[in-house]
């Protein structure tokens, strides 16, 4: 944990940034990811606004606390320990706006909500992003992408805040996009909005694009449970959930965390799981694949923040 006369003092200056309702303190991280999984944040801020996160940025810097950027948590597991310093959240930088066909959308926006207000305005482009359930700033973060498409193809502009706060616009390009990443985490920048070119359509063509590949991920994946989706990368010449379904891994759980029965690629949290249930759980089909068919599944998901302290032990 933060010193306590730090926390106080940091607090106070995090409230001189942002209003009081925009920072939390030991606030649950499960509340906030889309695996319902963390622990508790010391500092948990909220910015409405571009300059709120500069000064976020920048008192992190001059304190020396560090900062953990979260979007909605649909790509990383937070561990039950938490995460110490700030986390800061951009869900309050949401607005969507269409100029002809530019749709400009802040990072905390779904990038769903993207697709489907592309889909409003008749413009096709974005149509692969239908189902995907992170924020626009974790889809830049990745490339994310879907059945052919990925944000790569339709963004031509980003405004970001550098490691020492200073607000910048960028073209696509300067991203170094590529397939399911960027240089976003090399350069620490904090996406703040990405500017997205497309084209006009047909509702009803965009619509039943949309319609089926909605259709194709619930017919397959379990979106009923929390999740991280995909957990594992694709290892070279298999298919990671072949592997694990062969494994006779399907069904098989830790506490409240289980081996998807629908899609074996997925671990659910099916009951209230600890990020330590699931974790395990993520170990468990690592070290059965390997044994059977000594292939190393590499995770595609990131996990961060700290282990649950043990309870001191009394003689
Ligand atoms: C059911 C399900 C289906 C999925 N399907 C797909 C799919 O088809 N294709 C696909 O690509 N992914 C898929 N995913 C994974 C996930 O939704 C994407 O990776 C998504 O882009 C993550 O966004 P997020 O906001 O949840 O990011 P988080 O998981 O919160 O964060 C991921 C990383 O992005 C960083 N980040 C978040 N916001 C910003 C920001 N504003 N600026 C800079 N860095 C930031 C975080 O620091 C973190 O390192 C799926 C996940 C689930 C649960």
């Amino acid at each position: 944990m933060i010193r306590l006369g730090n926390y106080h003092q940091i607090y106070q200056k995090l409230l001189a940034i942002t209003s009081e309702e925009n920072v939390m303190v030991n606030e649950y991280l499960k509340n906030h990811t889309y695996t319902q999984l963390g622990g508790k944040a010391d500092l948990f801020v909220t910015p409405t606004n571009y300059e709120e996160v500069q000064e976020v940025v920048k008192l992190a810097n001059r304190e020396d606390v560090a900062f953990t950027l979260l979007g909605n948590g649909s790509n990383l597991i937070v561990k039950d320990g938490g995460i110490r310093g700030i986390v800061l959240s951009l869900k309050r930088l949401k607005d969507i706006t269409t100029e002809d066909e530019r749709i400009i959308a802040q990072s905390g926006a779904a990038i769903i909500d993207v697709s489907r207000s592309a889909l409003a305005d008749a413009l096709t482009g974005l149509e692969f992003a239908c189902g995907i359930p992170g924020t626009v700033g974790g889809a830049l973060f990745m490339n994310a992408g879907a059945y052919g498409g990925e944000i790569k193809d339709v963004l031509y502009e980003t405004v970001v805040v550098d490691r020492n706060g200073e607000l910048l616009t960028l073209s696509a390009d300067e991203l170094d996009l590529d397939y399911r990443t960027s240089n976003i985490p090399e350069k620490g920048y904090i996406v703040l909005e990405a500017r997205f070119q497309l084209k006009n359509g047909e509702y009803d063509e965009i619509k039943a694009v949309m319609d089926d590949l909605t259709h194709r991920r619930e017919s397959k994946q379990p979106l009923e449970y929390p999740s991280c989706g995909s957990v594992f990368k694709r290892p070279p010449g298999y298919f990671a959930g072949k592997l694990i379904q062969d494994s006779n891994l399907q069904g098989k759980s830790i506490g409240g965390a289980e081996v998807s029965t629908k899609h074996a690629g997925f671990i659910v949290n099916k009951n209230n799981a600890t990020a330590t249930e699931y974790i395990s759980v993520i170990e468990l089909v690592q070290r059965t694949v390997k044994e059977k068919f000594a292939v190393s599944l590499e995770r595609e998901v990131k996990i961060i923040g700290e282990d649950m302290e043990e309870p001191a032990k009394v003689d």
